[in-house]
């Protein structure tokens, strides 16, 4: 009776989401923990947002609405391209799901099967492999580790794609690194991309909106308009309007992903809570300077936290372009000792150790495919990642 199923088998629970629930309990046995796994931000979902919300229960919105995303929604989403990245869709180019997660979820399972091959550069968010797995489809690695700014380049794209390569994933700002791509650097690997003409493109664009490169954000299908009818753009508003728990995530793209997104959707979710696509609305189409200021106190944070990484022995941690994560080198502390004779030979071993012994909790680069290293979520305030930083830098300090 307890037989499970195979895809099932075939995926892992998230790493980042068991990080920071053992925080929780560690928090509620009284333990003094500071959690720097959460991927999200501390900032509160803005008012406004929360007003439409309410308007819209109050109005009446409670009832199921079109499958992939209510009109009005999928014109604020086409509103938010056209703004934001200069690109235009019509209402049967985007699809409207449970989250970002949902949205690259459904793409995937939509398009793949056993035999498929789904390019993904490491470090990755963690969800990207277990996706892959449960569709039947293989994730085939590219490693991108900090002495290349943690950016595949376009030759070991083109070394990656076979002639069984379905998707190629590309997620900037990243999810662990923080690594962005400047325009230049996606029209190389577009360049690569159009030599494949069997290939499609997922750009998770989730962090968009946190971004402090010298060079503005931009995304594949803005700057390779050819290749747009084998780019899906994936965005959301988790993150930049701090909406993680109202789970709206989207996607642009060619009309028969999409509705096939939307076919695999009619059978499982349904439509996104209609009160929540509501907020999303508001979101997308409201004021948004507020996302100058927060990116503003983001960066504050990164700048701080880089420099007392960096000042801690044994780590290299590179200046990333945007999201709210930075992801140090620990190659400088494999194979130390720590103070109760614990040797350290990977960066599970690390990540234990700052829990058991500095009483912060990170997650370890294994989770995203690229050791040794470790993410730390700077989406805390000023003095408790000071506090966090000081007891890694004593961690590091204390390791023989
Ligand atoms: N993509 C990336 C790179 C992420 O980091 C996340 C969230 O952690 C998502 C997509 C999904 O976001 P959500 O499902 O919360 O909208």
């Amino acid at each position: 009776v307890t037989r499970l199923s195979a895809a099932l088998g075939r995926i892992q629970p998230s790493a980042t989401l068991a990080m920071t629930q053992r925080v929780g309990e560690l928090k509620r046995q009284g333990v003094d923990v500071i959690g720097l796994s959460a991927g999200e931000p501390d900032f509160d979902t803005p008012d406004f947002v929360k007003e439409a919300a309410i308007a819209a229960i109050r109005g009446g919105q409670t009832k199921y609405t079109n499958v992939d995303g209510t009109p009005e929604l999928k014109a604020a989403i086409i509103a938010k391209f056209a703004r934001d990245n200069g690109l235009t869709f019509t209402p049967g180019q985007v699809s409207v799901n449970v989250g970002g997660k949902h949205t690259i979820f459904n793409a995937i399972v939509a398009t793949c099967d056993a035999g498929d091959e789904v390019v993904i550069p490491a470090p990755y968010w963690v969800s990207y492999p277990d996706i892959v797995a449960y569709a039947g489809a293989t994730p085939v690695f590219i490693a991108a580790g900090a002495d290349q700014g943690y950016k595949i380049t376009p030759e070991q794209l083109d070394a990656a794609i076979t002639p069984r390569t379905r998707w190629v994933l590309i997620n900037s700002p990243s999810n662990p690194s923080g690594a962005a791509y400047s325009a230049a650097e996606l029209q190389a690997l577009g360049e690569v991309i159009r030599r494949h003409p069997h290939v499609l493109v997922m750009t998770d664009d989730m962090y968009e909106h946190i971004f402090y490169a010298d060079f503005p954000f931009t995304t594949l299908a803005q700057l390779c308009p050819d290749l747009q009818d084998r780019i899906l753009t994936v965005n959301g508003c988790s993150k930049a309007y701090a909406m993680t728990g109202w789970r709206i995530g989207y996607a642009a793209g060619p009309d028969w992903i999409v509705k096939a997104m939307g076919k695999l959707q009619s059978q499982s979710t349904s439509n996104p809570c209609s009160i929540a696509q509501a907020a999303a609305v508001a979101a997308l189409t409201g004021p948004q300077d507020f996302l100058a200021e927060r990116q503003a106190a983001f960066r504050v944070r990164r700048d701080m936290v880089v420099a007392m990484l960096n000042a801690a022995p044994g780590l290299s941690c590179p200046t990333p372009e945007g999201a709210f994560y930075v992801y140090p080198d620990a190659s400088g502390l494999i194979g130390k000792t720590t103070p109760d004779g614990r040797r350290i030979a990977t960066d599970d071993d690390l990540i234990d150790y700052f829990l058991d012994h500095a009483r912060v909790a990170a997650v370890s680069g294994a989770a995203f495919g690229l050791s040794p290293a470790f993410r730390v979520s700077y989406a805390t305030s000023d003095a408790v990642l000071r506090d966090a930083c000081t007891r890694i830098q004593e961690a590091c300090a204390a390791l023989r």
